[in-house]
């Protein structure tokens, strides 16, 4: 295992940060996977799982059985984990810019486009070296004016030529599910079956520039550029994996977790061994554009009716809103019928907030789809 410590730009003299990755196995090898936690630093659960993942990873390398470089970042997003304001974490948008930590990596598809423009050819795979040689050429390229902009550089400097990357998130009170690309969805089907994910949502670009959609983006955008004439392979493709809620930070989770993504690994041939059996996939994949981010109309005390995981009605009862000085109760509806898999941890819901997601099966939205 090689130690690598990466410095963030300081935003103040005599305050420093670093990135750490830990890479696990042969270097160079013909193929890189990337695996980071906690990049939303308030969302714990990924960084347990990469602490065990860490652990096992030395012992298969030990063991000689890993046959592809395996890169780990477990703290992710070392500026917003400072983030404590009166005893609450804020560690999802950085409070000096209010941008979301995981928005906004730089989209340099124009730019490798233009220069590997006459230096593709018939083979495959010398398209996907000169792309990812270009690509790592142009992100070099790249100066950081912050530490926001510093982290998110360094972050996809590490990951931009991994053939999987896998990115540990979770929601505020959830099953488990994943967002990826439906280009990669068989892929990242056995993920989805290892892991147990409830929901798989799938889209090509939600709009956002977020850290997995930055990877497989990239080569997309090229396929639709040059792929007429020329075989632009899928160099990477990226999942942003939600390992339940924020307050699922135990041993026994985290262990399961950690063992799925190594049958995963295995089963990708990133690890020498047999590959345990598939399990079922527990729900379909469906469209992020069928995803139906359900609102309170009005502000009070937020009761939940369903909980995660629960598969629901169109019309469903979700919560009622109370407010105790008129004593109104609102019920609110979901109006699509499909599996609730996130709701909000807030008990006194605001006029117009999201309370919670369910995972249709047609889409219905476009544009942006993210949250902010
Ligand atoms: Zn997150």
């Amino acid at each position: 295992m090689r130690h690598q410590k990466h410095d963030l730009l300081a935003p103040l003299p005599g305050t420093a940060r670093q990135i750490h990755s830990f890479h696990f196995g042969p270097h160079p090898a013909n193929r890189k996977i990337y695996i980071q936690a906690s990049l939303h630093a308030d969302e714990m659960p990924g960084m347990l799982v990469a602490w065990h993942l860490k652990q096992r990873l030395a012992e298969l390398e030990a063991a000689g059985r890993l046959r592809s470089e395996i890169v780990l970042v477990p703290v992710a997003n070392p500026v917003g984990l400072e983030q404590v304001l009166m005893d609450v974490p804020l560690g999802r948008y950085e409070l000096e810019s209010g941008q979301n930590f995981n928005r906004w990596f730089v989209d340099l598809s124009e730019e490798v486009g233009n220069a590997i423009e006459g230096k593709l050819g018939d083979d495959p795979q010398h398209n996907m070296q000169l792309i990812r040689s270009n690509l790592r050429e142009a992100l070099a390229r790249q100066t950081a004016g912050t530490q926001l902009q510093s982290q998110r550089l360094t972050l996809q400097r590490l990951a931009c030529d991994a053939d999987m990357v896998l990115d540990l998130h979770c929601d505020f009170e959830a099953v488990a599910h994943l967002y990826t690309t439906p280009e990669a969805w068989p892929q990242v089907e056995p993920l989805a079956r290892y892991i147990g994910a409830e929901a798989s949502l799938l889209a090509t670009d939600s709009g956002g520039q977020s850290f997995d959609e930055c990877f497989t983006l990239l080569w997309w955008q090229l396929k639709e550029r040059f792929g007429e004439h020329f075989d632009i392979p899928p160099g990477s493709f990226s999942v942003t994996v939600e390992l339940r809620g924020q307050g699922d930070v135990n041993h026994p989770l985290a262990s399961l977790d950690c063992q799925a993504l190594i049958d995963y690994l295995i089963h990708f041939g990133a690890i020498a061994g047999e590959p345990s059996p598939l399990p079922e996939l527990p729900y379909p994949a469906t469209p992020l554009a069928g995803v139906e981010p359900v609102a309170t109309p009005v502000g009070g005390l937020l009761v939940f009716t369903a909980l995660p995981g629960q598969y629901l009605e169109a019309g469903q009862l979700i919560a009622e809103i109370i407010d105790p000085v008129n004593d109104l109760v609102t019920p609110v509806h979901c109006a699509t019928a499909g599996l609730m898999y996130a709701r909000s941890l807030r008990r006194m819901a605001t006029a117009g907030m999201v309370i919670a997601h369910v995972a249709g099966t047609e889409a219905y939205r476009s544009g942006y789809l993210l949250s902010p």
